[in-house]
């Protein structure tokens, strides 16, 4: 289970770290996949925008390679056990606890004149998306790590008072580790609404992708054989780690270690790496999203798998809790 908020546009943060996650999971788990537009109010309480960036959501995971008849793809509010599930774990979630997640005080440093009560129970709203459907494996980026704890915390929590219903959600990748995709500026990580001309979007046009990696910070080489690289030229090669072939990398860190490295081709060869690589997505988006029907017909079927299981969970939750009275 996993969810991305409609923001704005998908970026390449969100496909390695979330998306390609999905896409590898489908054929061998149970999933269910998520717009949050509830937690985009946290932070965007304007909603003029919602409808269009739920769309755009969904088209981008399905031009990704997610499978709607595969998955349960579904819109967060459209599966109302979740607020039912928010609010029994609200008891369980301690105000101590949620004013130390480091997300909610980047928050408010971020926006100090709305610091709603949404905003401190974030990792209290995630965790009734994940064990509404009692789900185990949770794939994310890096940056969800604490909240996944939180999460382990809150289920646990339940248990512990209730009794046993929902098992131990953890995050999830397929490789290794956890993913974190650098901004092109090396300050932070790519982000959908923040840095946008070091974030790359599936949505980026060729030009645009082009423009923003000639960009990169980059300096005038080593000038020893075998440096360490600066942080800044470390992310750029992890980003060409994810896009380019691996005789390409090999070229350039040979070139690197051996001071030949000319960082102007070297982001032009990545340039044209991520175009090759963006590109189709962005096309079959474009696509997708001019198809209202089809997108109307995904979010209806993905909520109706995703409300059979929510009851399920609910049922239980009821139960162990003895609200069931009659
Ligand atoms: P954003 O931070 O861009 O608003 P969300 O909070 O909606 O994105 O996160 C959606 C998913 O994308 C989460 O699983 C998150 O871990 C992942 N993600 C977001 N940014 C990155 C990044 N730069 N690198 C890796 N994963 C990321």
């Amino acid at each position: 289970m996993s969810g991305i908020r409609p923001t704005g546009f998908l970026h390449l943060g969100n496909y390695f770290g979330a998306v390609r996650n999905y896409v590898r999971m489908q054929d061998e788990f149970d999933c269910f996949f998520m717009v949050a537009d509830l937690h985009s109010l946290t932070t965007h309480p304007d909603t003029r925008e919602l409808k269009i960036n739920v769309q755009r959501v969904l088209a981008e995971n399905i031009a990704s390679g997610l499978d709607p008849e595969k998955v349960a793809l579904y819109c967060q509010s459209h599966i109302r056990e979740t607020s039912e599930l928010y609010l029994y774990l609200n008891m369980l979630a301690y105000q101590g606890e949620l004013e130390k997640t480091v997300t909610f005080k980047d928050k408010v440093r971020q926006q100090p004149d709305n610091v709603n009560a949404g905003l401190l129970t974030y990792p209290v709203l995630q965790t009734a998306d994940i064990i509404l459907h009692r789900a185990e494996l949770v794939p994310v980026g890096k940056d969800q790590e604490q909240h996944l704890e939180m999460a382990r915390t809150f289920a646990n929590r339940f248990n512990h008072r209730y009794g046993e219903v929902f098992p131990e959600p953890k995050a999830f990748n397929f490789g290794d580790e956890l993913i974190k995709v650098p901004s092109l500026d090396g300050a932070g990580k790519m982000s959908k609404s923040e840095n946008q001309l070091a974030t790359l979007y599936l949505s980026d046009d060729d030009e645009m992708i082009r423009k923003k990696v000639m960009k990169a910070k980059t300096d005038s080489g080593p000038s020893e054989p075998n440096s360490k690289k600066p942080d800044y030229i470390e992310n750029i090669f992890l980003l060409m780690k994810l896009v380019s072939k691996p005789e390409t990398i090999r070229h350039y860190e040979m070139a690197f270690n051996d001071c030949t490295v000319r960082y102007g081709d070297l982001k032009k060869q990545l340039a044209e790496d991520m175009v090759a690589f963006i590109t189709p997505i962005r096309q079959r988006a474009e696509t997708i999203r001019q198809d209202q029907k089809y997108l109307k017909e995904v979010m209806e079927k993905g909520a109706e798998k995703a409300r059979r299981s929510a009851k399920e969970t609910m049922d239980k939750v009821r139960e162990a809790m003895r609200l069931n009275y009659y």
